[in-house]
């Protein structure tokens, strides 16, 4: 074939000129579309356990908020090909340094974070959550081995996540509320096994 050969090795070759970041922002995006699922599965149950929406209405959070907060938020996975995203490039605004995502997610001991940025004397949380390595993965009894993390620790880590933006509070007033992951599993059992998600920011 070769009339067809020339055009595709053009075409391939702009491609390659092209820069990356539309493709990890639709690789985000499944991230995002996963992460989603994950985090309204887990509301919509609270919501349909009376003795589970009763504790979160004693602490005055609106499930309806947190549900839309899930709605609005975008998860990033620093361990793959997001992970290279800047800062700046997430966020919209200029960070110095401007770290990526992968660098950010090292650099703290969090499992996951909402991306932030101090403005004045007050603190602005962004609708942008990284995963860290302890979302996929954790350590195991066996010192040292590491395994899956499972649907219910995802679960857990992305509410706390998601409250941290639907009532913008940092981890002291999340813990005052007894709404640290292990506490949220502990009211709201589904399933035997605790979380070892704690530590996220
Ligand atoms: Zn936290």
């Amino acid at each position: 074939m070769p009339y067809g050969f020339f055009p595709v090795a053009l075409a391939a070759l702009a491609a390659a000129a092209l820069p990356s970041r539309p493709v990890l922002v639709e690789s985000a995006g499944q991230t995002t579309a996963l992460a989603r699922k994950l985090v309204l599965e887990r509301i919509d149950a609270i919501a349909r356990e009376g003795h589970c929406s009763a504790q979160f209405g004693q602490a005055r959070i609106d499930l309806d908020r947190v549900r839309r907060t899930a709605l609005r938020t975008r998860f990033y996975n620093s361990q793959g090909p997001e992970g290279n995203l800047r800062f700046s490039e997430v966020v919209g605004k200029a960070a110095s340094p401007d770290g990526r995502l992968r660098e950010l997610s090292r650099s703290l001991t969090a499992d996951a974070f909402v991306l932030g940025y101090q403005e004045g004397s007050g603190y602005v949380r962004t609708k942008h959550v990284v995963l860290g390595r302890g979302y996929f993965e954790q350590p195991d009894s066996r010192e040292g081995s590491l395994r899956p993390t499972t649907g219910e620790e995802k679960q857990a880590l992305l509410l706390h996540e998601v409250l941290h933006i639907a009532l913008d509070v940092d981890d002291d007033d999340l813990t005052r509320r007894r709404l640290c992951p292990l506490r949220l599993l502990a009211f709201c059992r589904r399933g035997a096994g605790g979380s070892e998600a704690a530590g996220s920011e």
